[in-house]
C-alpha cells in the first residue's frame, strides 16, 4: 500500500505528481503551498496552480549527517548524504523546496523534473512524497 505524504500539497496522478500550488489573480505571485490570501498584495482572489514538470535549480544544499527524530531511519541503516534545493518551476513565480535526484553535485540553473520518492515503510506501507530529478539522468 502507498500512501501519499500530504493530500494538501501532493496529488499523484496517473499522468505523474501535482503539486498544489495557488496564483493570485490580482497580481500574479504564485504560493506553494496552496495560500487562500496573496503573501505579496494580500488580496482573496486566488486561483488554483498545478504545478508540474520542469523546473530550474535556484540554490542547493547537502544534508550531511542524519536529521533529528522523527527521521528514523538512521537507527535502520547507515545514513546516505543527499541533496536539496529550492527550484524554481518553469512557468512560475514561487521556488519550491525539495530532495534532489542526480548522481552527482546540483549545478546552479540546471533542469528538473518533478518525480515521487518512496520513503520510509510505516506500518507496511510506502510513504510517497515528490522530488525533482535532474533530466540529465
Ligand atoms: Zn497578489
Amino acid at each position: 500500500m502507498t500512501i501519499c505524504i500530504d493530500d494538501s500539497i501532493l496529488d499523484i496522478t496517473n499522468s505523474g505528481p501535482v503539486l498544489r500550488a495557488s496564483r493570485c489573480r490580482a497580481c500574479g505571485h504564485d504560493s506553494f503551498p496552496v495560500s487562500e490570501r496573496c503573501q505579496r498584495c494580500m488580496a482573496e482572489e486566488i486561483e488554483p496552480l498545478a504545478i508540474v514538470g520542469r523546473a530550474q535549480l535556484w540554490t542547493w544544499t547537502s544534508q550531511d549527517f542524519c536529521p533529528k527524530s522523527p527521521y528514523l531511519e538512521c537507527d535502520k541503516k547507515p545514513f546516505e548524504s543527499y541533496y536539496v534545493g529550492y527550484l524554481n518551476p518553469l512557468n512560475t513565480s514561487v521556488l519550491i523546496e525539495s530532495r534532489l535526484l542526480q548522481p552527482g553535485q546540483p549545478v546552479i540553473g540546471d533542469l528538473y523534473e518533478l518525480t515521487t520518492l518512496n520513503l520510509l515503510p510505516e506500518n507496511g506501507a510506502v510513504v510517497t512524497t515528490f522530488a525533482y530529478r535532474s533530466i540529465a539522468i
